[in-house]
């Protein structure tokens, strides 16, 4: 008897939950005989849903609605990201807290997937209100987080100093400073080195070596970004470094072109400054759609979710997508990509390096003991460069796409550590 349908969403076939069902739906037939758990991807162990009042700068009270959810715990505490964005919903931190299941699986993380929200467009608001929003939220879901239960991050507008007041808020509430329930801290409050970089280095790693496997050179490869914020931005800069060139770059203020190349670092420091690429000098600006068939070797989504649609995906030029956002594909263009001989690099293991060093920060805090740069830069190469090749194994023996592959290998962890768990009671 199945029982996925859940009573408090309704998600459609493209919107991130539903996204990820059909994922789920997917990976079954590899799965064997531990298919017989695969209900327990399909429904997050634990949804709480907040409201969290503040004070404006202007005296009146507003309501801002909160979520965290932890979607399994069977590998270890909950791990993932905090987006502050106007159209977060449920269903969406749902599937976020999923992805991040598999992902910390697929990399051999030691964690389950958790994630939050709040519906908030942090730009409107001041500093102040900002971090009156943030402790209170990190208040409401006290209750569930934890160094040992669920640890928080940053995501989609949220940074070290959002985390800084997250840790002070848990720590004060708790009455001892708790630098390991929350990471992406800054360095002198138990952050790592390597952190704030390590998402775009993470897509760098696997983009490298999916690159080398398809017979594609670095050097002179064009790269088209779409998002240049904090994984867009990494990214863009690691593979301009390793000879490509930047030719198209899209975020919320407008799309760019410069076939010669941007130079990254003054479009990073502008976009910085200006709070978005638009009015950049140093390219040509294009309307919205044409970003998606510009001419390029290399797609790197680094937005947000269900960007690349079926519509979009026809008209890629590239030869490889790197998802570095988390489900910009949807299963449809997915279909459309492999038909064209389009690789994906999916999301649960390309974008694995920010969590990767999240957990290197963790035990860092837990051991206060903190490592030097070279050495995290080293073992997230190696740890992001052990997922892949398994996982490339995996797809080469069953001649299925990397993100089957990769899902196969994340859920076969995560049902062995639920069937030899076992239900409690
Ligand atoms: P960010 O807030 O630093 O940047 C987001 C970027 O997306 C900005 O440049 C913004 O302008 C752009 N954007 C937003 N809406 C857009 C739209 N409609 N069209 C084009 N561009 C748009 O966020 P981030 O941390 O870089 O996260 C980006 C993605 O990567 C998200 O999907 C996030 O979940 C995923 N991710 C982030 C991390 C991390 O460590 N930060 C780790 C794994 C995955």
């Amino acid at each position: 008897m199945s029982s996925s349908t859940l009573s408090y969403i309704n998600p459609s076939p493209n919107s991130p939950w539903g996204i990820y069902l059909s994922q789920v739906d997917r990976v079954v037939p590899y799965l064997g005989d531990l298919a017989r758990w695969v209900e327990t991807l399909k429904r997050p162990k634990r949804a709480l849903i907040v409201d969290v009042p503040i004070e404006m700068d202007d005296g009146a009270v507003v309501h801002f609605e909160g979520y965290r959810v932890q979607h399994n715990l069977s590998r270890g505490p909950g791990k993932g990201g905090v987006r502050f964005h106007p159209d977060v919903t449920l269903e969406e931190v749902m599937a976020l807290s999923a992805w991040m299941t598999v992902k910390c699986a697929a990399v051999n993380l030691p964690y389950g997937g958790a994630k939050g929200g709040i519906r908030v467009d942090p730009g409107k608001l001041s500093q102040k209100e900002l971090e009156r929003v943030t402790r209170r939220y990190t208040s409401e879901i006290g209750l569930i987080i934890g160094p040992l239960s669920d640890i928080p991050a940053p995501d989609v507008n949220t940074n070290a100093q959002i985390m800084a007041w997250m840790m002070d808020t848990y720590s004060m509430n708790v009455g001892g400073t708790a630098t390991g329930v929350v990471t992406g801290k800054p360095l002198h409050l138990g952050g790592s080195l390597g952190r704030v970089k390590a998402t775009g280095r993470g897509v760098f790693v696997t983009g490298r070596e999916a690159a080398r496997r398809h017979g594609l050179e670095l050097r002179g490869a064009r790269v088209a970004v779409q998002g240049f914020g904090n994984v867009g931005s990494s990214a863009a800069e690691l593979f301009a470094e390793a000879g490509a060139k930047i030719v198209a770059v899209q975020d919320h203020t407008g799309t760019l072109v410069n076939d010669k190349g941007f130079d990254v670092a003054g479009l990073v420091a502008y976009a910085r400054r200006e709070g978005g690429i638009a009015g950049f000098k140093g390219g040509e600006a294009i309307g919205e759609e044409a970003f998606w068939g510009a001419p390029c070797d290399i797609l790197i989504p680094a937005a947000l979710e269900g960007q690349l649609t079926a519509e979009r995906a026809r008209r890629v030029q590239a030869r490889m997508v790197l998802e570095g956002a988390n489900g910009p594909t949807v299963p449809e263009a997915d279909d459309i990509l492999a038909e064209r001989g389009v690789l994906v690099v999916p999301d649960v293991i390309c974008n694995a390096g920010g969590v990767t060093v999240s957990y290197f920060e963790w035990v860092q805090d837990f051991s206060s003991f903190f490592w030097d740069e070279e050495e995290i830069n080293e073992r997230l190469d190696r740890i992001m460069m052990n997922g892949l090749n398994h996982i490339w194994d995996k797809a080469d023996r069953h001649k299925i796409p990397l993100r089957t592959a990769t899902y196969a290998v994340a859920c076969e962890r995560i049902l062995m550590a639920r069937k030899e768990r076992g239900l409690y009671p």
